[in-house]
């Protein structure tokens, strides 16, 4: 009897992995998908099945938008059986945005969905993006022993390391290794063989899969710095369209102590807007209450991030203000473990 063949669907978005030089404008543009396949032969000689689809028109990943994100969690529902894993060749720049905003779309996943891309195109002699495109295919299908997926969960493959999706953050756009998870240790290294970190890998979902795709972004960040003026942060904080803001504070979650400062966010928070803290520090948590700089927000109802990297917790806000949650509901979700987003108890 021949063995099982695993069957993978890659999708490319775009992104410098499929991207060619423009001779006429000497600048980096999205190419097709066909390109990108003649360049890896080795798939065909994988062991496993892989089909491919593309957007009409492959984009930078700073053109990605949530409706992309709908789009990719949609497809990846109406195929979920026709397959053992999916792959997504996404540009770098925002594919922390991507992966964390499909974590909270895409609910009791028990399949793969790897993001990947590179940093070299897959034309130039010394790129990445052909180990980091075979590799994440190997772990979209790996198995268990009893046939249940190793890793199911929307992950990021990076140059040897494997993220969870909504840990990830950007940290280079020189070296290889572009990515880094501070607050969560990979979940997987790569060398001669993968060595899956099995303690850290989150269970298989075992209800069906649930896919959400409504978002909200009437949302905005204010990222303090010293020197900011009332007049800059009204001009933020006053605006009527926004539903919810991120503060991004100093290391564990501190702002300015101005009463000016103090007073603006308590009058947002009494509008029924909930604001997050999440802290510029992108290495451990914030603690709202532990320093003076970090208590008046508390008790005017700051929620806290914890330890979440802004792209998880941006998304995460658009997620949860797309559900016409109370004031209070929404910061018990923000502030609970939804998705592996954030640490149960940091301390
Ligand atoms: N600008 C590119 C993108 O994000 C960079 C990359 O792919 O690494 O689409």
């Amino acid at each position: 009897m021949s063995p099982v063949r695993h069957k993978i669907l890659i999708l490319y978005t775009g992104g410098t992995i499929g991207m060619v030089k423009d001779p006429k404008k000497d600048t980096f543009i999205p190419f097709n998908f066909q390109h990108l396949l003649d360049q890896i032969p080795e798939i065909s000689a994988m062991e496993c099945e892989v089909e491919c689809d593309s957007l009409d028109h492959p984009i930078d990943s700073s053109d990605m938008k949530p409706e992309h994100w709908a789009r990719l969690a949609k497809r990846i529902q109406k195929d979920y059986d026709r397959y053992d894993g999916f792959v997504i060749l996404h540009g770098s720049d925002t594919m922390a945005y991507t992966a964390s905003a499909l974590s909270f779309m895409i609910k009791n996943l028990s399949k793969p969905v790897v993001l990947t891309g590179s940093q070299l195109p897959i034309g130039v002699p010394r790129s990445d993006a052909r180990e980091n495109l075979l590799t994440s295919i190997e772990i979209a299908i790996a198995k268990k022993a009893d046939g249940s997926a190793v890793v199911p969960e929307v992950c990021v493959y990076f140059e040897y390391d494997l993220y969870r999706g909504n840990r990830t953050h950007k940290i280079s756009a020189e070296d290889f290794e572009a990515f880094t998870s501070i607050n969560c240790p990979p979940l997987a290294t790569v060398g001669v063989n993968i060595k899956y970190n099995h303690s850290r890998i989150q269970a298989s979902g075992l209800d069906p899969l649930n896919v959400h795709t409504e978002w909200c972004n009437d949302v905005g960040i204010l990222s303090v710095f010293p020197g900011m003026t009332p007049s800059f942060v009204s001009s933020v904080l006053n605006n009527p369209e926004i539903k919810g803001f991120i503060i991004r504070s100093f290391g564990s979650g501190n702002a300015p102590t101005d009463p000016w400062f103090l007073e603006k966010i308590e009058k947002v928070v009494q509008r029924g807007i909930p604001i997050a803290n999440i802290s510029q520090c992108i290495g451990g948590n914030v603690e709202l209450g532990k320093y003076e700089a970090s208590k008046a927000m508390l008790e005017a109802g700051v929620i806290s991030g914890s330890d979440m990297t802004l792209e998880a917790g941006l998304t995460k806000m658009m997620h949860l203000l797309a559900q016409d949650l109370s004031l209070e509901a929404f910061k018990k979700q923000y502030e609970s473990n939804l998705r592996g987003e954030l640490t149960d108890s940091p301390f």
